[in-house]
């Protein structure tokens, strides 16, 4: 074995080409070497992060009385939640009241303009009675149950979310930190609630996770929830709930960005200089008191800068490839336990809206699909003489589980065949209706908070003493909420690093 072995290897080299490829690569590692050097450093800084998303753009607008620069991959930022060009990027009630908290505080910062998502905001099915909002989906389980059988789950998730703050405060010496460890399903079970609740939830899991409810923690389960309940009051009848659960009018606290396009332009220009976009970061390494970071520009060039702190803003996997010589080997063990799920989302194009009950239609069980957004809900909604020459519907499909691998493998024309006919009896005559349509295969995309997901976090957390700070949807929770926390919390670590030893700060540039 082994002499065929080389006889194999001898062969290959025999050829010419192979000859040529071989030395062309060990001149192009010569002259083109990935480690920085020193005299290559063209410039320093006090922070550079890596990644222009949204948690990115959070840590460098919370470090703008510091040096920072912003090394973006793509040609523009935003990151995932560009994924879908249209306005089905929600995020929730942190903006309601202009409090001041990171999102606000970013919002009103760079005068970016957010559009309310008037109710309906979400819409549930159960035997073609359509059920409006959260005391629509009060309504349908009492239906399918009892008022006792709601109140008991209510109050449960209740009081287990007013213990609840979310990573890097996470209290693990309260009564919650034990639901880190078992599945959302095994507490549908220990609670013995109705097996209604547990498939609904069980679509809300696989929407949002791309993964059932015996794939993520219980405590997950309750950090996605838990805020539907916090003004809960035990309901005497289901008939106190029908204005609002049939009618769909009442208040939401959900916000869509008015425009994309304009969202990204606004935040580039107040960023200036210091966003720089194509620039795709091959290494992070450390040299005595200060990082180098290693990127390539558009055209391929090589670029080095230092920096004091450096924040990753991309995904575990992308951080642990970039930096893996400088993370500690429990750093790069917790970032691989990270698991990232895969999904598909389908865009419908049409003249008429495909979906014009709510905001999201949210599908029963055992379906393809899970959820069915208006994109353009936020402008339909609150300007009704809004017109588009086309307007399109996004469809969540997601796996019956996180570990489905048959899923991708189900063709594109069977796909939208049982798409069609699985959304054809709540939106009748879409296949029609589509004058276009196009899918995405979004493969590791979203980060999933499974099984002891909050320990892992938390002792990651714990890691990130020095200016090597990890960021992103991944470390906290993964919502806009959670993303733009990360990033808040990202420059805080920043900061306090910086103030150990302000001496060794590069630039009083913005101060
Ligand atoms: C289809 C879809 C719909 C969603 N809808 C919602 C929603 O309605 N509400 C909500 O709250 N959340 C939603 N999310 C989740 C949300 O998009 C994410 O939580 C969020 O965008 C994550 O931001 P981030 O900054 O943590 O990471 P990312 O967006 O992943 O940012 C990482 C950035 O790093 C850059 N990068 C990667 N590698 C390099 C490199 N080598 N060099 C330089 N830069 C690099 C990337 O280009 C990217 O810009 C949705 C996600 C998807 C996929």
């Amino acid at each position: 074995m082994q002499i065929n072995h080389q006889r194999i290897q001898r062969s290959l080299f025999d050829k010419k080409w192979m000859q040529f490829a071989v030395l062309a690569a060990a001149f192009f590692i010569f002259t083109h070497p990935i480690h920085a050097v020193e005299g290559e450093i063209e410039a320093s800084h006090d922070v550079i992060v890596v990644g222009g998303a949204m948690s990115g753009i959070t840590a460098a607008f919370h470090l703008q009385d510091y040096d920072v620069k912003v090394l973006e991959r793509s040609y523009q930022i935003g990151g995932r939640a560009l994924t879908q060009s249209f306005h089905t990027f929600a995020y929730e009630s942190a903006a309601n009241g202009r409090v001041r908290n990171p999102i606000c505080e970013m919002i009103d910062g760079m005068g970016l303009e957010i559009l309310k998502i008037i109710s309906p905001d979400q819409v549930y099915v159960h035997n073609n009675q359509w059920f409006y909002g959260r005391d629509g989906l009060a309504l349908m389980l009492i239906e399918q149950n009892s008022v006792q059988d709601f109140n008991r789950f209510a109050s449960t998730v209740q009081s287990l979310f007013n213990q609840y703050s979310d990573l890097p405060d996470f209290d693990f010496n309260s009564s919650l930190a034990a639901l880190d460890n078992i599945t959302a399903g095994q507490w549908f079970a220990d609670n013995q609630f109705p097996p209604a609740f547990l498939d609904q939830y069980n679509v809300i899991s696989r929407g949002r996770f791309g993964s059932n409810l015996d794939e993520i923690s219980a405590l997950s389960l309750i950090a996605e929830i838990g805020g539907d309940f916090v003004d809960f009051k035990p309901i005497q009848t289901a008939d106190s709930l029908t204005n609002s659960a049939t009618t769909g009018q009442y208040k939401t606290n959900k916000y869509v960005f008015a425009d994309n396009d304009q969202t990204i332009k606004t935040i580039t220009e107040y960023f200036g200089d210091r966003v720089h976009v194509f620039s795709n970061v091959l290494e992070v390494t450390r040299e005595g008191n200060r990082f180098l970071v290693v990127y390539e520009d558009k055209e391929k060039q090589r670029h080095v800068e230092a920096a004091r702190a450096v924040i990753l803003a991309v995904p575990a996997f992308i951080a642990n490839s970039m930096a893996s010589s400088i993370l500690s080997q429990e750093q790069v063990d917790l970032l691989q336990q990270v698991p990232y799920r895969s999904y598909v989302t389908v865009q419908l194009y049409s003249e008429t809206p495909i979906i014009n009950q709510a905001f999201r239609f949210i599908a029963p069980a055992g379906l393809l699909f899970t959820d069915v957004y208006d994109d353009l809900w936020g402008y339909r909604a609150t300007d009704p003489s809004f017109t588009a020459e086309m307007v399109t519907a996004t469809v969540i499909v997601s796996p019956q589980s996180h570990n489905d691998e048959s899923f991708f493998d189900i063709g594109e024309d069977e796909m939208y065949n049982r798409l069609f006919s699985e959304m054809d009896p709540f939106f009748a005559g879409v296949q029609e209706k589509a004058l276009g349509y196009v899918s995405y295969n979004l493969s590791n995309i979203d980060p999933i908070m499974n099984l002891g997901a909050y320990h892992r976090l938390a002792r990651l957390h714990e890691t990130m003493r020095d200016g090597l700070i990890l960021s992103g949807d991944y470390t906290i929770f993964p919502d806009f909420e959670g993303m733009v926390n990360s990033g808040y919390v990202a420059a805080q670590r920043a900061k306090e690093f910086l103030q150990q030893d302000s001496s060794v700060l590069y630039s009083d540039r913005y101060r």
